[in-house]
């Protein structure tokens, strides 16, 4: 399969030849300057030469895709076993065959070489290049493509790595003779010894790449930099294995680039964030974009004293003053993630402390021994532990006896000043709540600290996960622990699946939204030390609430989002050089839309209620184990669990089933049809259509009686929790009238504006609706308050075509507007205009 890399398509591109170069490692060094909005400075990548040249037997099998990298804007969609013949602008036939044998025969032209390391297959990329290279300069030299795009770049230059002090020891098996190629060998022979050493040796390995980042250049390589990528050859080099392997970039971000969104935070205060845009960290930093480009990082960030600099780094920086207001922050990892997890924030936070009171102590005490001493079956757990790792050799935690017995890891949590009474009143409390829930239900946590920060208040969506750090959205913050619990659960669930399980085909994202959606009930539930029959009750009002999320969008949305692995058989597959596509990657609605998070879900709990919950999370442990710290695809998760429980062979359960009943067809699940609306039954969904009977019976009565005023306590309501309560919501959301009486009283017994965000949208939505506009100034401050969730608002406010409620939606979105995050700004802005 070759890709289609054109911008306007709905597909991002990948464009790295990560099969020819795989980045293991950058060296961040920048200046963030909130003046001019740009962040400055250069970045050392490390790279091994990639696997397309490595490979001396298996060639033939990883290699049928098309010979012709990305660079020469090849156009096909042929499945890869397809070999391109019948393209007329390259007489590519010879060059296949010829690449073919050049594969297998690598021994022989090795040989003739008779150089230093596996480039057997030089005559591949020449013979394409040959070809087919229109914007190549018309020479044979390789080109190093990075994924990039709104960076202004200044120089590359290679790195003379061989010249820091303290190096010979990385090249005792070169053979130096003075000659400058051969300086250049020995030069990728450092590299190449740095990045092998044993996991035991990472702080020798980062006190290396850190004097290695700072040893000169020594000569500037040739680059161009297109819409999407930065292209870099040098002269004369003609194979990756013959390109330097440490090169240094210095480049500044553009202020509208949209890998960091530069703003105010909530007390006004300027700050600046990756905000988890599509486009990842391509216009923050020139990177390898391709998940399969597992590398580490370290960074040394300076900004202005005053300003804090948050980062996925697994130690706590303390800055380090570098001239009068200037502050350094150092942070590194030594677990190899992708770039695209990589996140920064830098801004005026404060870190919200624990008041010294004894009861918080003693709370958290409870919590921790609580859960050391229920930890389940760790007996089984450790008999896995005790196998080796699959992944690349880092410092893993699950090899780390200590590690394997932390249930809650050291956290701390940021936020502007005016938000820090809200962190203290439930958030501080929830995060050991939580950590040890999610301990109990997957063991050893994978990283070892974690930062939350409440991130200002244009940020798109409720939550994100990077390595060390969440962001959270202010809007989880009031009306009670569920919604900020429940979010911070999800989170936490993503620390395995998502970061230390990644897809290997990010069109997959069901693996690690359907995981997390999954996994963040469970955590919850044990958070809240909940008994059986209120998990079960929890839970499938969860379940009733996400089916009809799940139906509605389904109903309105495009088929071919709907489908969790739209590319089906060709999962995962990468052209020759590496460059791929995330299938609709660009598609402006996808932001919007939960049905990979909802279709999951209801996958996962399909196959726990199948195989039965103690099982499944046993299986769950097994496959953390077994696959964290590496890229998997639906059917690694699904092979794995069916195999481990033979006795579903007899129910028909099979990996094709599942990818043809879930996985591969839009629309509603069948198997999900078939189930019905089951929880419809539990408890507190028959609690819910009571209170729903009394609302509408009084609404009747009323509406009958003429004006007559509902006495009070003239009905009885319950108090419900805040899910049910939008189940509540939701379902008188469905009647066409509700009189004017009903809606002030509704809000008065369940104190609307006292519940969390998600309450309070449903009821935004019943006051929009009926047009009632003594509740005209909830929505004003739901939408200044929750940009994220807003956005569904301004629609509503347009639809019904009401001259207040258009002139409301304007006046909210014109004080919003400047903070707002781009794209939903632009979505807000054609419906309004
Ligand atoms: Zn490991």
């Amino acid at each position: 399969m070759e890709t289609q890399l054109d911008p306007m398509k709905d597909d991002l591109p990948l464009m790295a030849n990560t099969s020819y170069m795989l980045v293991k490692h950058y060296v961040l060094d920048l200046d963030v300057d909130f003046k001019s909005k740009i962040i400055e400075g250069s970045i050392v990548l490390f790279f091994e030469t990639g696997s397309q040249y490595k490979k001396t037997n298996s060639a033939g099998e990883e290699s049928c895709q098309s010979q012709f990298d990305e660079t020469s804007k090849m156009r096909t969609s042929e499945p890869c076993y397809i070999p391109i013949i019948n393209v007329s602008t390259c007489s590519s036939k010879t060059e296949c065959n010829d690449f073919a044998v050049s594969g297998k025969e690598e021994e022989a032209t090795s040989d003739e070489n008779s150089s230093h390391s596996n480039n057997e297959q030089d005559s591949g990329i020449s013979s394409s290049k040959d070809c087919c290279d229109i914007e190549n300069h018309g020479n044979k030299d390789f080109l190093l493509v990075l994924d990039c795009c709104d960076l202004s770049v200044l120089k590359v230059e290679e790195v003379d790595v061989a010249a820091v002090s303290g190096i010979e020891k990385f090249t005792r098996s070169a053979k130096l003779t003075g000659v400058s190629k051969e300086l250049e060998n020995l030069r990728n022979q450092i590299v190449h010894e740095l990045l092998t050493l044993p996991a035991d040796r990472w702080k020798e390995q980062l006190y290396y790449f850190t004097h290695c980042s700072q040893a000169p250049g020594c000569g500037e390589l040739l680059f161009s930099t297109g819409t999407w990528s930065l292209e870099i050859r040098k002269s004369g080099i003609q194979t990756p294995a013959d390109f330097p392997h440490a090169i240094r970039i210095w480049y500044k971000t553009k202020p509208e680039g949209r890998s960091v969104t530069w703003t105010t935070d909530q007390s006004g205060r300027p700050c600046v964030y990756t905000m988890g845009s599509p486009i990842n960290n391509r216009a923050l930093f020139p990177c390898q974009e391709p998940p399969i480009a597992l590398s580490t990082w370290q960074a040394s960030v300076r900004t202005a004293a005053g300003f804090i600099v948050l980062m996925s780094g697994e130690n706590s920086a303390e800055p380090v003053q570098l001239q009068e207001g200037v502050l350094s922050w150092y942070y590194y990892v030594t677990m190899p993630m992708p770039a695209s997890t990589f996140t920064i924030a830098v801004g005026c936070w404060q870190e919200v402390k624990q008041e010294v009171k004894q009861q918080s102590f003693k709370q958290r005490a409870a919590v921790e021994t609580n859960t050391e001493c229920s930890l389940p079956s760790s007996q089984t757990d450790f008999r896995w532990h005790e196998e080796v790792c699959g992944h690349v050799d880092y410092p893993c935690r699950f090899q780390d006896p200590a590690a394997r017995l932390q249930a809650v890891i050291s956290y701390r949590v940021f936020a502007p000043w005016c938000l820090m009474e809200s962190c203290e009143e439930y958030l501080l409390h929830l995060i050991p709540q939580c950590l040890s829930a999610a301990y109990t239900t997957l063991g050893t946590h994978p990283f070892s600290r974690l930062d939350v920060l409440i991130v200002p208040s244009n940020f798109s969506s409720l939550g994100m996960a990077s390595p060390h750090i969440i962001f959270l959205s202010q809007s989880v913050l009031p009306g009670g622990s569920h919604l900020c619990g429940t979010r911070l659960c999800h989170e936490i669930a993503h620390a395995w699946f998502g970061l230390a399980i990644g897809a290997r085909d990010w069109t997959e994202e069901w693996i690690s939204e359907g995981f997390a959606t999954f996994l963040e009930d469970i955590f919850w539930a044990r958070a809240q030390q909940l008994s059986h029959d209120e998990i079960k009750g929890q839970q499938e009002l969860k379940a009733l609430l996400r089916w009809r999320r799940l139906r509605d969008e389904v109903q309105n949305s495009e088929e071919e989002l709907q489908v969790l692995r739209p590319k089906k058989e060709s999962t995962g597959e990468l052209s020759e050089s590496g460059a791929s596509i995330v299938k609709y990657g660009l598609k402006a609605e996808k932001i919007f839309m939960q049905v990979h998070y909802l279709k999951g879900y209801f996958l996962l709990r399909s196959l726990a209620r199948t195989i039965g919950e103690v099982s499944y999370l046993a299986s769950l442990r097994k496959f953390v184990i077994k696959f964290h710290g590496q890229l998997v695809l639906s059917q690694d998760f699904l092979s794995m669990l069916l195999e481990d429980i033979p006795e579903q062979k007899g129910s028909g359960l099979t990996v094709e089933s599942i990818f043809q009943n879930w996985l591969d067809t839009s629309g509603i699940p069948k198997p999900l049809l078939e189930e019905g609306e089951t929880w419809k039954e539990c408890q507190l969904v028959q609690q819910v259509s009571g209170e729903v009977t009394k609302w509408i019976q009084t609404n009747r009565r009323i509406r009958k009686s003429g004006k007559k005023k509902m006495k009070q306590n003239e009905v009885v309501f319950l108090q419900l929790l805040p899910d049910q309560l939008v189940l509540l919501l939701e379902c008188l959301l469905e009647e066409k009238t509700l009189c004017p009486r009903i809606l002030q009283c509704l809000e008065r017994t369940y104190q609307l504006q006292e519940q969390d965000a998600e309450v309070r949208h449903r009821w935004c939505e019943l006051v929009i609706k009926h047009k009632y506009e003594p509740g005209y100034g909830d929505i004003e401050r739901f939408l200044r308050d929750n940009q994220a969730m807003g956005v569904y608002l301004y629609g509503e406010l347009m639809v019904n075509e009401d001259a207040k409620q258009q002139e409301l939606a304007r006046k909210c979105f014109a004080a919003a507007q400047e903070h707002m995050d781009a794209s939903s700004a632009k979505v807000v802005a054609e419906m309004l205009f």
